[in-house]
């Protein structure tokens, strides 16, 4: 059976990137990696809006946002967290993992944080030391407005660490612009590779914390990382076959150039908005990200069986609902190395897999509607 991921993460990757990652293994001393290393971090410069280094750290992205607590807070800090949903929590838990105490901003699943709790949250726990924030909440689908959080944070002596995981490559996220301190991504989602690595990019502000932090670290050191790029090396064996293939994912992104990419992700975003609303369906999300479509199951419809039979009859990989969400709704994602027709492919399924559960569809009302998008837009 054909498999065709829509999951947010693992998420396809594109041939040239898996024939890359075919070859024979260097070894991360020698010259050759030590080229295309300096390429990969020139090129998340890019990708990432900085002028400042991007450190990669051999681990899947939590490895990422677990860095910036131990390394960018002491023990006596305290933390303000955003949780709109399960990546939310995780900076939550977190803090609790390394005995930071923090304010939690509760927000329903689904829906964005206002700016406005942020600055009244400041505003009431005087002395909060970093703010941490989730840029697409990848369990609801939901988008966060980080430039407009960015410029309350920057008002108030702390720091901005954002979970841009899924965003990174899919939305506008300006890290030196707005004033974003640390900012994670993971290399499964919009960078098109397997999984294995995360990327931190820290300012200038968040190096001056990280000389401050008391938290214990030993492999998830900043500093040792620091030291190693500065002679164009990792502090430990990195995953280098994933770095090769790296070099490759982020040249195809160069090639189509930010503001394409954007603009591919909007587009194919919509038209899958489209297709499952002209199903009757809804969207969970108030403000949906790019990244993937939350879709709330009909009532009456077993949310778990559709994706299993999507999955197991079909090769169709859609991700469920996490926690309160398990069986409510399912989740199309639309990251990275994704055109058109794996959206067409993506709501046929989800008509071909409602219809098997029971629910009354007429075959090509959501494709119709996509397509009438897509070819005309
Ligand atoms: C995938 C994801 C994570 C976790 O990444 P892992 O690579 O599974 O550790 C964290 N935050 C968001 C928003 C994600 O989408």
């Amino acid at each position: 059976m054909k498999i065709r991921l829509y999951t947010p993460g693992p998420t396809p990757v594109p041939p040239d990137v898996l024939l890359e990652m075919a070859k024979p293994i260097t070894h991360h001393r020698l010259p050759v990696f030590e080229k295309s290393f300096a390429n990969v971090n020139k090129l998340l410069k890019t990708l990432f809006q900085t002028q400042k280094d991007v450190f990669t750290l051999t681990s899947s992205g939590t490895g990422g946002m677990e860095a910036c607590v131990a390394n960018l807070l002491r023990r006596e800090d305290r933390a303000l967290v955003v949780r709109g949903g399960k990546f939310g929590e995780r900076w939550g838990e977190l803090c609790e993992a390394y005995g930071v105490k923090f304010v939690p901003i509760d927000i329903e699943w689904g829906k964005s944080v206002d700016p406005r709790q942020i600055e009244d949250a400041l505003k009431v726990n005087k002395g909060i030391r970093a703010v941490f924030t989730t840029h697409s909440e990848t369990s609801t689908g939901a988008l966060n407005d980080i430039r407009a959080i960015g410029e309350v944070v920057r008002r108030y002596d702390c720091l901005h660490v954002v979970d841009a995981i899924t965003g990174i490559g899919v939305h506008d996220l300006k890290i030196d612009a707005w004033g974003i301190d640390a900012a994670v991504t993971g290399s499964q989602k919009g960078l098109m590779i397997p999984p294995g690595l995360a990327f931190v990019s820290l300012s200038d502000r968040a190096w001056e914390a990280v000389g401050k932090s008391d938290l214990p670290k030993y492999y998830f050191s900043f500093e040792k990382a620091r030291k190693a790029l500065s002679k164009g090396q990792n502090p430990f064996t990195p995953a280098l076959t994933l770095i090769m293939g790296l070099e490759i994912a982020l040249k195809l992104i160069e090639a189509e150039g930010l503001d394409n990419l954007f603009k591919r992700h909007a587009r194919l975003a919509e038209a899958t908005r489209i297709g499952v609303r002209a199903l009757g369906l809804r969207l969970l999300a108030d403000h949906p990200s790019n990244v993937l479509t939350a879709v709330r199951v009909p009532e009456g419809v077993d949310g778990q069986a559709l994706v299993r039979y999507l999955r197991n009859d079909l090769g169709i990989l859609f991700a469920g609902g996490q926690d309160r969400l398990k069986g409510k709704i399912v989740r199309i994602s639309h990251i990275g190395y994704i055109d058109d027709f794996d959206i067409l492919v993506a709501i046929a399924g989800l008509e071909r897999g409602l219809k098997q559960v029971g629910h009354d569809v007429k075959f090509g009302t959501g494709l119709a509607a996509a397509q009438d998008y897509l070819g005309s837009n």
